[in-house]
């Protein structure tokens, strides 16, 4: 069985009361309203970390995830937080590779393999996105562009190494567009993604795999597109700044 699993990105939002109040509400909504089979998983900013640890200890299938790491494991990178400072703090998730890093730090699908090994080293599970620009869409080439940006980056795993990535399918043109793919959309990428991991790992390794869908994700689309055979759960950004759409989100499976 695959893990179901609904992240949340909170990118850079949030002072220190925000993040906590956000948190102590999401730890009390699933605590009234438990929702056993769904491992939800809080992505805030590195300064957050330490805060939101100790709110969600103890509490079973909430955890912690970085929204990045560095591709080095330490020294003289100033800014730069190591997947082993995430680990130290209670992370267990990163996201690697989204496209807001890969557009405006220029991250690339070199980079983002030593990112993801840096991660796997530490025990974190990554969560690995991709996602086609809209002009690629358009074209009718999205298939081969996301399965070029996964073959780039991750086909250097070994099965095991990858059976502990999560992928998430992202298109760019549906995040914080308010432009959701529709779930037709998004399983015939997911299909397409899981038959490619499928061709250099093997089906059974591929069947593991979660796959999520992130872009505009609501309470209101949630319940259709998590429907869809091949689609896992969600990585949620607007809607995982607020708490009622958030736990709706998590319920919508
Ligand atoms: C994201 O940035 O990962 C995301 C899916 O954002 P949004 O839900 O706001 O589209």
């Amino acid at each position: 069985m695959r893990k179901k699993i609904v992240a949340g990105n909170w990118k850079m939002n949030g002072v220190q009361e925000e993040g906590q109040k956000l948190t102590s509400e999401i730890v009390n909504m699933l605590r009234d309203e438990p929702q056993k089979d769904v491992t939800v998983v809080l992505n805030p900013p590195y300064v957050h970390l330490h805060g939101v640890n100790k709110l969600i200890a103890g509490v079973k299938n909430i955890h912690l995830g970085g929204q990045n790491c560095s591709d080095k494991a330490s020294g003289a990178f100033t800014g730069e937080i190591s997947a082993e400072m995430l680990a130290s703090f209670g992370a267990e998730y990163v996201i690697i590779g989204h496209s807001e890093r890969r557009e405006y730090f220029r991250e690339t699908n070199a980079l983002l393999t030593e990112k993801t090994k840096q991660a796997l080293a530490n025990k974190l599970t990554p969560i690995f996105c991709c996602g086609e620009p809209l002009e690629i869409r358009e074209s009718g080439t999205h298939e081969d562009y996301v399965k070029n940006q996964l073959t780039e980056s991750l086909f250097g795993f070994s099965e095991n190494e990858i059976k502990n990535i999560v992928i998430a399918y992202e298109p760019i043109w549906a995040i914080g567009t308010g432009k959701t793919a529709s779930a037709e959309q998004a399983q015939e990428m997911h299909a397409a993604i899981r038959q490619h991991l499928a061709g250099k790992f093997g089906s059974a390794v591929a069947d593991e795999i979660s796959i999520l869908y992130g872009g505009s994700c609501k309470p209101d689309n949630a319940r259709e597109i998590f429907s869809k055979p091949d689609v896992d759960g969600g990585l949620i950004g607007g809607a995982s700044l607020k708490s009622r759409d958030f736990v709706d989100i998590i319920k919508s499976f």
